[in-house]
């Protein structure tokens, strides 16, 4: 067994590959990508971190190759689509690093709140300033946090300590996690009125890219502070420039940027009002040694035995069982996908029955499948068949499973229904032949449509022109329906689906809500 190292990985990480006594462990850090796509061909394993970008060359060329780990969370350094292709197991080590970048949050905060960089660097200059420096404490100040995953949690904990009042936005966590933890659970825009810091622990998905903008900073409490250990896109950093010039933010601290690194003329970067650091949260000794020890011993469980621990892509079954389940798993993805993007509110329940061919199968996975599809429009990555119900249970929110014998129409049927603080909604699917997975209903309304790809839904009164509407607002702008279908309830109500080639703009779609029929209209990426 061959294995590189190609960034830099804690000793004893290395040490135990090293043990291997048959195992050749190589470590080469700094390789130019030439390199990198000349020597992967040999190894059976590559460790990264998050210097090495793993493209699909990189992936091509590595005919050996069983499995990439790598040390820390976010693996877009990998391309996840190619190793799936390959049959490649991609693993990462989540929340190993999670205290350390609370920790460097809580850091940035007190470096904001005091100016402790700027002080320091007047000093180191020859000065005396005492004024320039009056800074605010934190005590009873109201910090808010977008995103309560594992870090958020940690910074929560901490921010408590000093004695700050704490506020939440994440639809995905439930009110008793709040309660547990002394957080208030709070919508996004009632955060930005109440906060006086605001610290960013989300993802990076399309829902929250540009999250701190002009209009949402137009919402915050004047000269709020702003901090971002998560990913540089979340802000979009020459809206922020502009409210620190003008004092609406009264400083920022950020340890990523959406450019990395940053050119030298980088507005954000050079400002006097923001503390900056160049992406070292996770980049302690401890952080480095927990993720390095703990993806060797993934890898070399992998290797040594199959075991599959924390991949992102790929579950843990046999490849037979795989091959028969596997359609099933694409529908339950693309149901939860599906239904997620259309619920309004807070989820607090995710309830699956299952009917026909479908009690028979691995129902965990299946489960596990529509979770995914479920929490990835706002987890991304993070989610996978592995650890789909963790994250679940980490949210507090129940997942109810249920089998019923009642003869359906379909030889197999899932049910899927969401419960919010809003409303509850449901849908149902059934695989008719191999990959060709239908969405059947809609609310209780029967309807039949393929369920991938981009979906134009709707739900409009039952009344006459409503397809000649939206066929004419779609064809005008050359976008081309593959699909229309339509469901009629009861009081006058329908939905549709509608399945288009191309994307549906905001401004298009915004037309199509105002088109008079139509009482709701969302966009779908299955
Ligand atoms: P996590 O998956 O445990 O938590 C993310 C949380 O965000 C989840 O609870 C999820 O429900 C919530 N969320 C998703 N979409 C949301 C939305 N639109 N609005 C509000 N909440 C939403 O992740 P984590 O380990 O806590 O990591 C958080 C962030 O920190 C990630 O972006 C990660 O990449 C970043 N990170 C940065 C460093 C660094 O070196 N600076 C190191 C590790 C992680």
């Amino acid at each position: 067994m061959k294995i590189l190292v190609s960034d830099k990985l804690s000793d004893q990480g290395i040490e135990l590959l090293q043990q291997e006594s048959s195992w050749s462990t190589e470590v080469k850090t700094g390789l130019t990508p030439a390199e990198l796509l000349q020597e992967i061909g040999q190894y059976d394993a590559l460790l990264v971190r998050s210097n090495t970008k793993v493209t699909t060359d990189v992936i091509e060329a590595g005919t050996r190759l069983k499995v990439i780990g790598r040390a820390g969370t976010g693996v877009d350094n990998i391309d996840l689509d190619a190793a799936t292709n390959k049959g490649i197991v991609v693993m990462n080590t989540p929340g190993g690093n999670s205290i350390s970048v609370a920790e460097l949050t809580l850091g940035l905060m007190l470096a904001m709140a005091r100016s402790i960089p700027q002080a320091s660097a007047s000093t180191k200059h020859g000065k005396w300033d005492k004024k320039s420096f009056t800074g605010i404490e934190l005590k009873e100040k109201t910090l808010g946090i977008v995103g309560f995953g594992k870090i958020g949690m940690e910074v929560a904990r901490r921010a408590r300590a000093f004695q700050m009042e704490v506020c939440v936005y994440d639809p995905y966590v439930s009110e008793r996690l709040a309660q547990d933890l002394a957080v208030k659970l709070v919508s996004l825009d009632d955060l930005f009125a109440a906060s006086d810091v605001i610290s960013l622990h989300v993802p990076l998905v399309d829902a929250t890219r540009h999250l701190i903008n002009a209009a949402s900073i137009s919402r915050m409490k004047t000269g709020v502070r702003v901090i971002n250990t998560a990913r540089g896109e979340l802000i979009n950093e020459p809206d922020l420039v502009r409210a620190l010039n003008e004092g609406k933010v009264a400083a920022a601290a950020i340890d990523v940027l959406s450019s990395e690194p940053p050119e030298a003329e980088n507005l954000l970067v050079n400002h006097p009002k923001v503390v900056v650091t160049p992406h070292i949260a996770a980049s302690t000794t401890e952080a480095q040694e927990i993720v390095g020890v703990e993806i060797a011993e993934q890898v070399r469980g992998f290797l040594k035995s199959g075991i599959i621990r924390n991949a992102v892509n790929f579950p843990s079954v046999s490849f037979e069982e795989y091959k028969r389940i596997g359609p099933f798993l694409r529908l339950g993805e693309n149901l939860g996908a599906f239904l997620s993007q259309i619920c309004e509110g807070r989820l607090n329940e995710v309830g699956i029955r299952y009917y026909g061919e479908t009690v028979d199968i691995n129902t965990h996975l299946l489960a596990s499948s529509i979770i995914v599809g479920v929490l990835k429009p706002i987890l991304g990555d993070g989610v996978n068949l592995i650890n789909a119900r963790k994250c679940l249970d980490e949210r507090g929110i129940l997942l109810i499973e249920s089998r019923s014998n009642r003869m359906r129409s379909y030889s197999n049927l899932v049910s899927l229904r969401l419960k919010t603080d809003v409303r509850e909604e449901w849908i149902e699917g059934t695989i008719l032949s191999q990959d060709n997975m239908r969405l059947v209903s809609v609310d209780g309304i029967d309807i039949e449509a393929p369920l991938h790809g981009t979906i134009l839904f709707i739900r409009n009164n039952d009344t006459p022109g409503v397809i000649g509407q939206i066929g004419t607002l779609l064809g005008s702008n050359d976008i081309n329906i593959a699909n229309f279908a339509l469901g009629r309830g009861l009081n006058r109500e329908a939905v549709g689906v509608v399945n288009v080639d191309n994307w549906v703009s905001d401004e298009l779609l915004r037309k199509i809500c105002h088109c008079p029929s139509i009482r709701f209209a969302r966009i779908i990426q299955l």
